[in-house]
C-alpha cells in the first residue's frame, strides 16, 4: 500500500444521506486535502420515506437502487471516490424505524450478527488501514435501529481489527453541542416565516446533541466544504430538501444545516487543542505519520 495517502479516514453510516448530513464538511475537507476518505454505508435505506411526489413510486429494491445513485452523486459533490456498502449492495436490508414489524425481517441490519457484520468491516479496515474512524454514539444518535447497529458493528470492528494487528488510532462519535443547536434553532425560528417550510423540528430531533463539555473536536466548513456539503445533501433528493441554511427530512420539520461539524473523541489520545474552547480542529491531531499517536503537548 505504498501509494496510499498518509492520512486515512473511515466513516461508518447506516443509510445513504447520513454521511452528508453528519460529515459532509469533514469528508469534503479531508478529500480536498488529499487524505484517503472511505465511507462504508450499512444499508441502501430502501425503507426510507420519499419526499418528492414524482419519486414517490419508488419503494423497496427500486428505492434502494435509486438511493445508491444518489449516494454516488453525493460522493462526487464531496470529492470522495471510495464508498462501499457493507458486505456489498443489498447485503443488509434497512430495518425501518424502531418498533415496526420491519425490525423482525431476518435480512435486516437490526437482525444481523454483530460479530459477523463487524468481520466484513474489518476487511475494509485491513485494506485501508484508517487512523481515524467516525460513527454514531451507542444510541445511534437518535435511536434508529440501523444507526444503533452501525455503532455496534463499527465498535466491534475496531476491537477485532486491533486484535488482528491493525489498530485504529482514534474513534469519534458524531455530536452537536447543545448551545450550538439552541442558537441555531433560535435563528431558524426567526427565519421561518420567510422559508418554504411551515414548522421547525425540536432540538430532540437532532441526533447526537450533548452538553458542550463533551465536544472534543470541531471541523469548520468555511468556503468550498460548506457548499460541497449542501450539494451532497441535495443529491439525496428522495430524503432531503435543502433551503439555504436549513433542510427538511420526510417529516417536513425544518432543521439547521450545520456548517461546522462536531465530534467526541472516544478512543485514542486527544491531540493539541488549537480550535475554539481548546478543541481539536483536526481529526488527525496528535497522530504521527502512520506510527500511531504522538504525545499531546
Ligand atoms: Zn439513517
Amino acid at each position: 500500500m505504498t501509494d496510499m495517502p498518509a492520512r486515512r479516514l473511515l466513516l461508518v453510516h447506516a443509510h445513504p444521506d447520513d454521511e452528508s448530513i453528519n460529515n459532509g464538511v469533514t469528508m469534503a475537507r479531508y478529500a480536498a486535502e488529499g487524505a484517503h476518505v472511505t465511507l462504508v454505508t450499512c444499508t441502501l435505506g430502501e425503507r426510507g420515506e420519499v419526499i418528492p411526489p414524482e419519486l414517490a413510486h419508488l419503494t423497496g429494491a427500486a428505492l434502494g437502487g435509486h438511493r445508491r445513485e444518489e449516494l454516488a452523486a453525493a460522493m462526487r459533490a464531496l470529492g470522495v471516490d471510495d464508498f462501499r456498502l457493507l458486505g456489498g449492495p443489498g447485503r443488509f436490508a434497512d430495518s425501518g424505524m424502531m418498533g415496526l414489524p420491519d425490525n423482525d425481517d431476518p435480512g435486516c441490519l437490526w437482525q444481523a450478527d454483530v460479530d459477523r457484520a463487524a468481520g466484513l468491516l474489518v476487511e475494509v479496515i485491513r485494506e485501508v488501514r484508517p487512523q481515524v474512524l467516525v460513527t454514531y454514539d451507542p444510541n445511534g444518535g437518535y435511536g434508529h435501529p440501523d444507526h444503533i447497529q452501525a455503532h455496534r458493528i463499527a465498535t466491534r470492528a475496531v476491537e477485532l481489527a486491533a486484535e488482528a494487528g491493525c489498530p485504529v488510532d482514534k474513534v469519534y462519535w458524531n455530536r452537536v453541542p447543545r448551545t450550538v443547536a439552541e442558537e441555531a434553532f433560535a435563528r431558524l425560528g426567526e427565519a421561518l416565516p420567510g422559508l418554504p417550510f411551515e414548522r421547525a423540528a425540536d432540538i430532540e430531533d437532532v441526533p447526537g446533541v450533548v452538553d458542550d463539555e463533551r465536544i472534543t473536536t470541531e471541523i469548520r466548513g468555511e468556503g468550498f466544504a460548506q457548499a460541497a456539503k449542501a450539494a451532497a445533501m441535495r443529491a439525496h433528493a428522495t430524503q432531503i430538501t435543502v433551503d439555504g441554511s436549513c433542510f427538511v427530512l420526510s417529516n417536513e420539520l425544518a432543521q439547521p444545516l450545520f456548517t461546522t461539524e462536531y465530534y467526541e473523541l472516544v478512543r485514542g489520545g486527544r491531540g493539541p487543542g488549537d480550535g475554539e474552547h481548546g478543541r481539536e480542529s483536526d481529526l488527525f491531531a496528535g497522530i504521527g505519520n502512520g506510527d500511531g499517536i504522538e504525545e499531546a503537548s
